[in-house]
């Protein structure tokens, strides 16, 4: 299988604290992976880094064989490298709908999520535009709030409308941070099955920070867990749910879990 994402030796610090401390980790095409650890582990900072949204001290990313330049999350998301984030984006003023409309902006316009062949004539129609973004809030599950005001919408939608704008960027590498995080159970399923058929229906490669190991157990095929800026454990769900040292590393941290 050919790597989708790749990276060597990545090193984050913020002063005295080394956020990153040279961790190396690889996403195959088409899979999903789950990062875990304890609250302050890094997963929030390499996630900024393959969106070059931060940079980065040493250590290289490398995204579809092209290496990713730090701060410079436009030129990412053109190359289609989407992402949420931990704490919620959206533009709270505008409706769900143009939430989505204004994240196209940076799309490549090619690949699954614009199916409809973006005739030159059309591509930048306001129709079309409105049109796409609605089939994204269908097929994360929010449609029906299309025209509300994005503010206004219960905090599990809001989360999902998050993954619509990331969807418009028609990504091939998406990255969720905690997409679950304030979820209740019901939602939490809900979304399990949407990221699981994003990878599997969708073919889109996955890289989902989440705490929830239900969660994690239900969409990931592999799991990274970060401690501390370095990786203590990878493998399968069940694998590194027995792990010693995960085990450990939650203990640890157990009021922040
Ligand atoms: P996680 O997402 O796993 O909870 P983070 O990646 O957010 O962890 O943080 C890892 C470490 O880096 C923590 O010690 C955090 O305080 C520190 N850190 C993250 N971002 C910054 C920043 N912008 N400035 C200073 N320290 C930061
Ligand atoms: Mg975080």
């Amino acid at each position: 299988m050919t790597d989708i994402l790749t990276i060597n030796g990545l090193v984050r610090r913020f002063g005295g604290v080394t956020a990153l401390a040279g961790v190396d980790l690889s996403l195959e095409a088409g899979q999903i992976r789950a990062l875990i650890g304890p609250n302050g582990s890094g997963k929030s900072t390499l996630i900024n880094c393959v969106s070059a949204v931060d940079r980065w001290d040493e250590g290289t990313i490398v995204v579809d064989g092209a290496p990713v330049k730090g701060r410079d999350s436009v030129a990412a998301a053109r190359r289609g490298i989407a992402r949420t984030f931990q704490t919620l984006r959206l533009f709270d003023d505008m409706t769900v709908l143009e939430n989505v409309m204004v994240a196209m902006h940076h799309s490549r316009g090619y690949g699954v999520f614009s199916a409809v062949a973006l005739l030159p004539r059309y591509r930048n129609s306001e129709a079309r535009m409105r049109k796409r973004a609605l089939g994204l809030l269908d097929r994360v599950g929010v449609a029906p709030y299309a025209d509300l005001i994005a503010g206004t919408l219960p905090y599990g939608h809001r989360r999902l409308v998050e993954i619509a704008r990331a969807l418009a960027l028609d990504p091939a590498l998406l990255l969720l941070d905690e997409p679950a995080a304030g979820m209740n159970d019901a939602e939490t399923q809900r979304l399990a099955a949407l990221v699981a058929s994003l990878g599997g229906d969708d073919g889109l490669s996955i890289l989902v920070v989440e705490h929830n190991m239900d969660f994690v157990a239900s969409v990931a095929t592999q799991v990274t867990v970060l401690d501390n800026g370095r990786i203590i454990a990878e493998g399968t769900p069940a694998e590194v749910r027995e792990h010693p040292d995960v085990l450990r590393a939650y203990l640890g941290s157990e009021e922040n879990a």
